[in-house]
């Protein structure tokens, strides 16, 4: 396990990550509220969580990861009903199509996916412990959160609470700092809304209610890692941190990390200023999902980034360059002998890569390691010094990187945009080269799977004295 260092929002600074339990993680990631379909803004956010779990696992650390998924909220009430549908009927295509983006994306699954409307008895139990503590006070139905009893509000935002006006309220979910008052836990139901029976009558839970109690329900009262945007710090989080200390009397989150937003034209994307793009939209346009991804992990998550089709023709072309070095290398001879400069290439790779990584997340100097590889692999085989084994420890530290940036092996993305016309040459190119490397490692199940998929499209392989050569039939 190696020691790694994150920025803490709470403190405005860079702090060792020390786990609560040593070498495992509980990482909470606030989820999408499924009245609509996610757009691009929102994965930016769960993919540099994904790219957190995965650097984690990298550097030897157990994850557990929670992800809500807020079916629940005035938004979604309001459109089911409207549509006159029940929440669940509502809500059920925005769920299932984000499943669909995490897939498309390539984001690994969280351990668990909670859904607010399933977790509403405890979210009951909490309010009931804070207005035991006096904190909570009921008025026409609703439960507020009396800010002025937290000394603590403000820790995370760092809010100037000598302006506040004591005792007015805010009921709606989402709300600016120039509205910072008492914040509503629960909220009493109106006719024919969609409500759970209460102490306090019908109702719903507030949106912040529901991550502190399914945060601490499936980590404890005390977890390690807690992400969302910036826009969540407020009031989200400060509210989240408000209702679990006030009641377990103890400290909820170690890390805070926020990743910053996603623009278009300077803007950040967001379905209330409808400059928002869809997976589904971009997929259309032809955008590869590969190139994406690639696309969002090269920034670093704690700066903006502004989307542009540019700047994925970019990412796209410098995943090309590391598709061409795994050709050339799965085609090349070790015939170098003790000369090869490859064994030293990859140590430093390595260490470069895995050093990056324990520095808050920092992806640019990562992906320079894997570039120094390419560029180092490349010369060895221009000048014919590859070495017995330099094909299998490249390949292998590729693997590994690959675990991390889930784009370095193009096999694991081939098919998944095949058109009606089969395999772009790209794409053939990339299955052969994987069909090389499994001969290479003797994995002969796989290069034969990888034969007969390419054999079902028509295409043939010819294994010549000077690498294979295939052609369409
Ligand atoms: P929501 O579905 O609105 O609750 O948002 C889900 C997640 O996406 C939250 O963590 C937000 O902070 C994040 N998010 C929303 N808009 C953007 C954006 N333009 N760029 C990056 N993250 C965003
Ligand atoms: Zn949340």
């Amino acid at each position: 396990m190696s020691s790694a260092a994150f920025f803490n929002t709470e403190e405005r600074r860079q702090v060792p990550l020390e786990p609560r339990d040593e070498g495992r993680v509980g990482l909470y990631t606030c989820g999408p509220t499924v009245y609509n379909h996610a757009h691009i803004g929102n994965f930016r956010t769960f993919l540099f969580e994904d790219l957190l779990r995965r650097a984690l696992r990298f550097l030897g650390y157990e994850v557990e990861q929670v992800m809500n998924i807020t079916d629940i909220d005035d938004k979604i009430i309001r459109a089911a009903v409207e549509g006159g549908v029940s929440l669940s009927e509502y809500t059920a295509p925005y769920i299932e199509s984000f499943f669909a983006d995490l897939d498309t994306l390539h984001i690994e699954r969280a351990e668990h996916y909670p859904r607010a409307t399933e977790h509403v008895p405890e979210m009951i139990e909490l309010v009931e412990k804070l207005v035991a503590t006096g904190v909570a006070y009921e008025s026409d139905g609703s439960v507020f959160f009396r800010i002025a009893d937290d000394p603590d509000y403000g820790r995370l935002s760092k809010l100037d609470l000598s302006e506040v006006r004591q005792g007015e309220r805010v009921a709606d979910d989402e709300y600016d700092k120039e509205d910072v008052r008492d914040f509503v836990l629960w909220k009493g139901a109106k006719p024919n809304e969609p409500s759970w029976d209460s102490p306090w009558g019908t109702g719903r839970p507030g949106w912040h209610l529901e991550c502190s109690a399914m945060s601490m329900k499936y980590l404890g009262p005390e977890f390690d890692i807690h992400t969302g945007g910036v826009d969540n710090i407020f009031p989200h989080h400060e509210n989240e941190i408000a209702q679990s200390e006030t009641a377990t009397g103890g400290r909820f989150v170690r890390l805070w990390l926020h990743a910053e937003h996603l623009l278009v034209d300077g803007r950040k994307m967001s379905k209330s200023l409808g400059n928002q793009y869809t997976l589904a939209e971009l997929l259309e346009r032809g955008l590869e999902p590969r190139a994406l991804r690639y696309f969002f992990l090269t920034t670093h998550y704690r700066k903006k980034l502004n989307f542009t089709l540019a700047g994925v023709e970019d990412a796209a072309h410098a995943l090309r360059r590391i598709d061409e070095m795994r050709f050339r290398l799965t085609h090349a001879e070790e015939s170098g002998g003790a000369d090869s400069p490859v064994p030293e290439a990859v140590e430093r790779a390595r260490a470069r890569f895995t050093a990056a990584l324990a520095d808050d997340l920092n992806t640019s100097e990562a992906l320079a390691a894997v570039f120094g590889l390419v560029k180092d692999v490349n010369i060895a085989i221009e000048e014919n010094r590859l070495g017995t084994g330099d094909t299998q420890s490249v390949l292998q530290l590729l693997t590994d990187m690959n675990r991390v940036f889930g784009v370095l092996d193009p096999t694991e993305w081939a098919g998944e945009d095949e058109t009606a016309a089969g395999l772009s040459d790209d794409q053939i190119e990339a299955l052969v080269a994987a069909r090389q490397e499994a001969r290479a490692q003797k994995d002969f199940a796989r290069s034969d799977e990888i034969r007969d998929r390419l054999a079902e499209q028509g295409i043939v392989i010819e294994d010549t004295p000077t690498g294979p050569r295939w052609k369409r039939t």
